[in-house]
C-alpha cells in the first residue's frame, strides 16, 4: 500500500502533469530523485533529468537536449517474457516488460524469436545506454546481443538488477571500443577450425574488456578425438590476461588474450564472461 503522504505527492505531481501514475503491469513515473518502490508500485522518471522535457517512456534518450536518461539497461530474459530495468547511476529510473507467445515449429519459431529479440533491441536502442546486462534464456539473449552494438555483459543470479548494481559499484575495468577485427594481431595468422575458428576468435575479440587477441602456433600432435571446434578460456594470470584454447580433433591452438583486467581476480571475471559468451555461441 502507498502511504497517504506518497499518494498525495503522486496525485499532486500527476495534477501538474509531471508524472503519469502506474501499476505493477504498467510501471511509470516521476523525476529521478523521487524514484522509489512502494509494495510493487514503481514510480520512475517521465521527464528528462537534464532539461525536463517530457519523455515518452521512462529512461528514454532525450531527443530535445540529446542526453541519455539511463546509463545501463538490465534484461531479465525468459523465453516468453523479458523485464527490462533502466538504471541511471544506481537508481532504477524505469522498468518495462516485453512479452511474446513462443511458437512451435521451425519456421514459425524462427520468425517469432527474431521478432521478440527485435522488440527487446528496439526498447534498448531508445535508451541509448552505455552498457547492457542480460541474464536468463541464452537463445534469446544471443539473438538480442546480435542486434546491438553496445557493450553487452552477461549477469547471473536471481536478482540481476542487484548483481549489476554491485558490479558497477567497482567499475575497475576499462572498456575497449576498437572494432573486433582490429584487435586480432600477432605473427601467427593461421587459425585452426578455419572459418569457425575465426568466428570463435572474433567472438572473444568482440568482448568490451578484451584489448587484443594474439593467435599462437598450432600443435597438431595431440590425441584428441572430438570432432568439431571447441573453444575455452583458461584461468587468468597475475596480470589479468587469459588464453583461448581452440581444439579441433587432434589440433590445439593456444591464443593469448590481453584484457583490461589488471589482476587475477578481475581477469577471472573476464574469463567467466568470455566462457559464457562462447557457450552462448555454442563453441562449448
Ligand atoms: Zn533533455
Amino acid at each position: 500500500m502507498r502511504s497517504k503522504r506518497l499518494r498525495r505527492e503522486i496525485d499532486d505531481l500527476a495534477a501538474q502533469g509531471r508524472i503519469e501514475d502506474g501499476t505493477r503491469d504498467r510501471p511509470v513515473a516521476v523525476c529521478r530523485k523521487r524514484a522509489r518502490f512502494t509494495s510493487g508500485v514503481r514510480i520512475a522518471a517521465m521527464e528528462c533529468r537534464h532539461c525536463a522535457s517530457p519523455l515518452e517512456k521512462p529512461g528514454d534518450f532525450c531527443l530535445v537536449c540529446r542526453e541519455a536518461n539511463a546509463d545501463a539497461v538490465v534484461l531479465d530474459v525468459a523465453r516468453d517474457r523479458t523485464t527490462m530495468t533502466m538504471l541511471e547511476d544506481d537508481d532504477v529510473v524505469g522498468e518495462t516488460t516485453i512479452t511474446t507467445v513462443p511458437e512451435d515449429g521451425d519456421e514459425a519459431e524462427v520468425v517469432e524469436l527474431r521478432n521478440y529479440a527485435g522488440l527487446i533491441a528496439d526498447e534498448i536502442r531508445r535508451k541509448r545506454p552505455e552498457e547492457v546486462y542480460a541474464s536468463g534464456d541464452r537463445e534469446v539473449v544471443r539473438a538480442v546481443r546480435a542486434e546491438l552494438h553496445y557493450p553487452f555483459y552477461r549477469v547471473d543470479g536471481d536478482d540481476p538488477v542487484e548483481a549489476v548494481r554491485k558490479r558497477r559499484g567497482d567499475r575497475a575495468l576499462d572498456v575497449v571500443e576498437t572494432p573486433p577485427a582490429e584487435k586480432i594481431g600477432g605473427s601467427h595468422t593461421t587459425l585452426i577450425g578455419g572459418r569457425t575458428g575465426m568466428r570463435a576468435i572474433q567472438t572473444v575479440a568482440g568482448h568490451p574488456h578484451v584489448k587484443k587477441v594474439i593467435p599462437g602456433p598450432i600443435d597438431a600432435g595431440g590425441k584428441g578425438s572430438q570432432s568439431g571446434l571447441r573453444a575455452k578460456v583458461t584461468r587468468a594470470d597475475d596480470g589479468g590476461n587469459v588464453r583461448l584454447l581452440l581444439r579441433d580433433g587432434s589440433s590445439v591452438q593456444e591464443n593469448r588474450i590481453v584484457t583490461t583486467a589488471r589482476d587475477r581476480e578481475m581477469g577471472e571475471r573476464v574469463r567467466e564472461d568470455l566462457n559464457d559468451v562462447l557457450s552462448e555461441e555454442e563453441f562449448q
